[in-house]
């Protein structure tokens, strides 16, 4: 470059000289990306290997309280950040890699990026980092969560099950790396993305470690020109002695330029209790306050939309597509606000003309802000209300699959609606199918009754490969239901074979080979899901219940108080124990083991209806009545509570009662043929010839093919006095 000096000669003003450092960085980055390649050759090899050591796997400790390697590097590199300065994203972060080698190659076919200086923008790293680490912590300390230590998972065999599939990876990479570089400058993921970045940069605030200035520095600038940080070097040595930016890296590319040797990187007083000095030069121009505001809500608004759109939660890839966008919206403002608009390698507009650049680009900007709503916001909006359902199904989804479980209630199929509805809308917008809306949608028919579509999803959640054994269990379960044994019986081995601990797949495989008249083979299961797992209630309460069938109930006894004793919230345990009692006379120990359960679960409506079955096995049937009624008044979907409370009624020759219970019964479930065959025979028994009839009528209309009920209307009606009527009752099949 030539210029004029003061006597009017011409002088030659070199430019920056290149950067020693690069090379040993580059160097160092290779080597950190070769010690990747060999951790996941270790787990390809090995099938177990080290767990990610990766930041992000510190959420798990966030969420679960789960300690792993990656909390663990993530804890020395903030710790080690506290000392040095923020040095691990310009010598070990491979997007950092990443986004170096986008910059030369874009500068390579003569694009050279320039950084977009936001300081709005650059606060979303923060917010991020908040979101995922801070976040989850604020949430357990308001729901109570006691914050212990739940598991230790310094080894993994899923190791790639928190990494994105390869097209979303190839994706990221495109899209952090050229992209990013191209519209928000060198390290544009890193200033207006990364949330591990802002982690650090608040952590460099306080460390001694800098790049510091002596007095040699001549203020030439070839620092601030070198630095792919966007860092103001020169400015900030001038008004504070030191690097204050917590986006330096310590890269040294600075020290390695300066002219003067002026910089070095040393100790002392951090950034945080940096003075400024009286002569400090002005910073370099801001952003106007409405640019400010267009890229932050732009940001947020591209944030949401490329989540609700791409289902999986690929967080960092999401940040990084809204940087973009808040730019490419900011762009289209200052086409409209400025007479001049450039972007790296073209002109927008000129003296007020717009180029057709320019409206390609806003064009596009604008057919892309549109479709973000359809296919963004509105599956985002339905993601929420989907989780708020799914966690309203919590309990429902814990109990389907327990015996003799309670039916849903009236909000818990308002609840598998909305589910159904949201994750509908969710599957019919979004452009990615997730394993996660597909098992709700499952969830959601499961529990409104649709089987087939039920069996259609959880088919299509199995060909996700990262299926978890709870999900495997289900679509086990499910064969089972439907009759076929053999397949179930495969499905539960096969989970068993991948966690051999994981219970409920060792229970429900029990009561299959129990169920097929294979008890041996059932108890050997059982006994060796108890090698895996001997603590486990469940377990040792099935185990009880085998020993009971094999005709040894000293066993069944010792283990089912075994369960309760470690879980003494285990209902079915408890009732188990307590018909076994009752079944040997020792109502005594029955009512105590009842009433224990009824100290620690007082509203239990199991527990409230066998002290009720006790009650009137010790002679005392008001008492039962009395029991059976609050139970049923706990949980009016306990059809077997009713069935007993209405016998139990009619023994005590109290028939429009009996009557009621069951009409009530009819109220909540009005399909139910078994109940309205009660209620015709119950009615005819306490003298209500008519109504008897009436009801026979409309258990002939409703039994279809159903022999026996066929034959209770019949002999109703030809007992209420409709001989002629009862004879002309058909199967449905011959009307
Ligand atoms: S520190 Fe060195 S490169 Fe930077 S302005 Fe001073 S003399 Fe120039
Ligand atoms: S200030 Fe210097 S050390 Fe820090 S990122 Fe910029 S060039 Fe690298």
């Amino acid at each position: 470059m030539a210029a004029s000096d003061s006597q009017g000669g011409t002088t030659t003003v070199r430019g920056p000289r290149a950067s020693r450092s690069t090379r040993w960085r580059a160097a160092v980055l290779v080597l950190v990306h070769l010690l990747a390649a060999i951790h996941i050759a270790h787990w390809m090899s090995t099938g177990r290997t080290v767990s990610p050591l990766e930041p992000s796997e510190a959420m798990e400790f966030a969420k679960y309280s789960v300690v792993n390697a990656g909390l663990i590097f993530f804890a020395i590199t903030i710790l080690s950040t506290l000392v040095l300065g923020r040095w691990f994203c310009g010598w070990a972060c491979h997007l950092v890699a990443l986004q170096d080698l986008s910059r030369a190659f874009l500068i390579r076919i003569g694009l050279r990026p320039r950084p977009l200086r936001s300081r709005w923008m650059a606060l979303m790293p923060i917010v991020a980092a908040g979101y995922m680490f801070l976040w989850p912590v604020i949430y357990r300390v308001w729901i109570g969560d006691p914050f212990e230590v739940s598991g230790v998972e310094m080894t993994r065999e899923g190791f790639w099950d928190t990494f994105p599939a390869w097209w979303p990876a190839v994706f990221t990479f495109v899209l952090c790396g050229f992209v990013a570089v191209y519209f928000l400058g060198a390290k544009g993921f890193c200033t207006y993305a990364c949330p591990y970045g802002a982690v650090f940069g608040l952590a460099d605030r306080l460390s001694p470690g800098r790049i510091r200035v002596t007095e040699d520095c001549v203020q030439c600038g070839h620092c601030t020109a070198t630095c792919t940080s966007n860092v103001d070097i020169s400015r900030e040595v001038h008004d504070y002695g030191m690097v204050v930016d917590p986006g330096c890296m310590k890269c040294m590319d600075c020290v390695s330029v300066c002219p003067e040797n002026a910089l070095h990187f040393g100790l002392g007083k951090p950034a945080l209790l940096a003075r400024k000095r009286e002569d400090a030069r002005p910073p370099r121009p801001r952003l106007p306050l409405v640019e400010e505001a267009t890229a932050a809500l732009a940001f947020s608004f591209g944030y949401f939309a490329i989540r609700g759109f791409y289902q999986e939660r690929g967080f960092l890839l999401s940040v990084g597509i809204a940087a973009v966008f808040a730019f490419l919206v900011l762009t289209v403002v200052r086409l409209v606000r400025r007479r001049d608009v450039k972007i790296p390698g073209a002109v927008l507009k000129e003296g007020g003309k717009l180029r057709p650049l320019a409206v390609v680009l806003g064009g596009g900007t604008l057919v892309l802000s549109a479709s973000a709503v359809p296919f963004g916001l509105v599956p985002e909006v339905n993601t929420w209300r989907a989780n708020r359902a799914w966690a309203e199904l919590e309990d429902a989804r814990a109990r389907w699959f327990e015996p003799g479980r309670a039916s849903l209630s009236e909000a818990e199929l308002a609840s598998a609606d909305r589910l159904l509805e949201s994750a509908g809308t969710i599957r019919a917008r979004s452009g990615v199918r997730s394993l996660q809306n597909t098992m709700r949608l499952a969830w959601g028919s499961l529990f409104v009754g649709d089987i087939q579509s039920f069996e259609q999803r959880l088919s299509e959640a199995l060909l996700f490969g990262r299926a978890g054994v709870g999900l495997k269990t289900l679509a086990a379960d499910q064969m089972r239901a439907r009759g076929d044994l053999p397949r179930a019986e495969a499905a539960y081995r096969a989970v068993l074979d991948e966690v051999p601990e994981h219970v409920p797949a060792v229970i429900r495989l029990a009561e299959l080979l129990g169920q097929s008249e294979r008890l041996e083979d059932a108890q050997e299961v059982v006994e060796a899901g108890l090698l895996v797992a001997p603590d486990s209630p469940p377990l040792l309460a099935q185990r009880g219940t085998f020993r009971l069938i094999a005709g040894d109930p000293d066993g069944a006894v010792e283990d089912l108080r075994a369960a309760i004793d470690l879980n003494p919230e285990f209902i079915e345990a408890r009732i188990r124990l307590s018909e076994l009692f009752a079944q040997s006379q020792r109502l005594e120990e029955a009512r105590e083991v009842i009433e224990g359960g009824l100290a620690v679960l007082p509203d239990a409506p199991p527990l409230v209806a066998q002290r009720g079955v006790l009650r009137l096995f010790g002679g005392d049937p008001d008492g039962a009545v009395e029991d059976l009624r609050s139970a049923l008044a706990l949980n009016p979907g306990l059809t077997s509570v009713r069935d007993r409370l209405w016998r139990v009624l009619m023994e005590l020759d109290r028939g429009q009662e009996s009557a009621r219970v069951i009409r009530d019964g009819l109220l909540l479930d009005g399909a139910s043929v078994v109940l309205r065959a009660h209620l015709a025979q119950v009615l005819f028994m306490t003298g209500d010839r008519d109504g008897a009839a009436a009801e026979a009528r409309r258990l002939a209309a409703e039994a279809g093919n159903n022999a026996a009920l066929l034959q209770v209307a019949r002999e109703v009606l030809r007992a209420s006095g409709f001989a002629a009527e009862a004879d002309q009752i058909v199967p449905q099949s011959v009307r």
